[in-house]
């Protein structure tokens, strides 16, 4: 027998979901960890003859498993819950609408906004985001997210050359925000690639893609320059398309043909390709999918929201079992949170026809995120090689038990706040529900402040029916 390794951490007595290609489950589990890397995975018995640790978590038999990834967040949007209800992409209602709030934001407002959703992600088992281009000043959604401890990979922001589509979906695109983040070619060919200078530091937390707004709101050409410079650095492109259903059909209007069809022929389709919302997808349209190997990422709750489900039944589910990658994102949590987007799919799925099993949603939350953010090569499953980004859920949660089909459970059931343990990058971050790293209070008190502060400075109220009710 060989003398035992030395690591940095043990995480025993753990029901772990491995998420490799076998889809091991070591119902008495072990993962060992050194630095920010997995050293080893297996039943117990053989991990502990096998490793040493200076610190050793007891999980209690709870539900261990590779921390999901959120595909697609506007991280800035967290601290605008309150104001905004509904559909706001639709505008009307005289006031300041939703894309007015996001052009009042200073950097200080998305540093709290962001720090909010990354403690709110962690207690929800969410380990990494995708910050879809939406953030004015990456650098300090980088700050927040460095300081919580979350992972997260980011774009330049808003970038379109023509936003005339976006007359479709009027509450997306105001004035202020047309002034803020003109839509003008040049603009973008200088900010294009901006955020990859994230990935020189291959030890980090914090990475960098490139991202079009999408929705038709890009030439021909920036499309082209953009999937170009992905492929040349070895990142995603990542855009939206078919959110809106009109907004979809105005591009099929526009290019004379279905979508993918022309992007296929752009040549901007691709195993590196992330199309976000997909919430209309054409018999045509689903060969060069496929084919193409592109990632697509459905947000359910914006789906739900707008009732797109009485217009186009969502083919997600149907792609996922044809072999697509599909992921899962929360767009905007606005209405919702971090972490709800695996249960709504799981119940949106029957809708259509489609249920989905909670292994299949557990697939889109880890391997399917983590492929469609690019962060593939570094998580997404607990197999040795890869970064020690774990969550050990609640032992002593209801929600929690009785546990006797751990994938079930956790998906159907227990798949709110119920972290206990939360590692990223091999690092503490979550101990007990808490964030190790930042004050839990202090960055509530923050959010607060920054939300009523914006709102000050729109002079906007909250449309809540008894609020201001003595
Ligand atoms: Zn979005």
């Amino acid at each position: 027998m060989t003398a035992p390794q030395t690591c940095d951490l043990i995480v025993r007595n753990a029901c772990v979901l491995a998420m490799d290609a076998a889809r091991s489950v070591h119902p008495s589990g072990a993962v060992a960890v050194r630095g920010h890397t997995i050293a080893a995975v297996g039943p117990e018995a053989d991990v502990l003859a096998a490793w040493r640790a200076v610190r050793v978590i007891d999980a209690a038999g709870a539900v261990v498993h590779p921390g999901f990834v959120d595909a697609h967040l506007h991280v800035n949007a967290q601290t605008c819950r309150g104001y905004f209800r509904g559909d706001a992409s639709k505008g009307g209602g005289g006031g300041p609408s939703y894309a007015d709030w996001k052009a009042a934001l200073t950097p200080e407002d998305e540093q709290a906004a962001a720090a909010l959703a990354s403690v709110e992600m962690l207690r929800h088992g969410i380990t990494a985001f995708v910050e879809p281009g939406s953030a004015f000043d990456p650098d300090a959604v980088a700050a927040a997210t460095q300081a919580v401890g979350v992972r997260c990979t980011l774009a330049d922001p808003y970038l379109w050359d023509d936003t005339e589509t976006m007359k479709t979906i009027p509450g997306l695109l105001s004035p202020s925000l047309a002034r803020r983040v003109p839509p003008e070619r040049d603009r973008c060919f200088k900010l294009l690639g901006g955020q990859l200078h994230r990935n020189r530091d291959k030890d980090g937390i914090t990475h960098g893609h490139v991202a079009l707004y999408g929705e038709g709101t890009a030439s021909d050409e920036l499309l082209r320059a953009a999937k170009a410079l992905a492929d040349r650095e070895g990142v995603v492109f990542n855009s939206h398309i078919g959110f809106d259903i009109d907004l979809a059909e105005a591009m099929e209007k526009r290019w004379r043909k279905p979508r993918f069809v022309h992007l296929a022929e752009l040549g901007v389709l691709g195993r590196n390709a992330t199309f976000v919302h997909m919430n209309l997808i054409r018999d045509e349209e689903v060969e060069p999918i496929l084919a193409s190997g592109a990632s697509s990422v459905w947000c359910p709750f914006a789906y739900a929201s707008r009732a797109t489900v009485l217009r186009r039944p969502t083919r997600l589910p149907e792609m996922k079992r044809k072999g697509a990658t599909v992921a899962l994102g929360t767009d905007s949590a606005r209405q919702s949170s971090a972490g709800d987007a695996g249960f709504l799919a799981f119940v949106m799925s029957a809708e259509v026809g489609q249920t989905l099993a909670a292994e299949e949603v557990l697939e889109m939350q880890t391997l399917g995120s983590a492929r469609a953010a690019g962060l593939d090569g570094l998580v997404g499953s607990i197999e040795p090689g890869k970064r020690a980004d774990i969550v050990v859920r609640s032992s002593r949660l209801a929600e929690l038990g009785p546990c006797i089909d751990p994938v079930h459970q956790l998906i159907a059931v227990g798949h709110g706040a119920t972290a206990d343990t939360v590692l990223v990058n091999g690092r503490i971050v979550m101990r007990g529900g808490r964030p190790t790293l930042v004050d839990e209070g202090a960055v509530m008190a923050a959010a607060r402040a920054s939300a009523r502060g914006v709102a000050e400075r729109l002079d906007i109220k909250p449309p809540g029916m008894w609020v201001g009710r003595a």
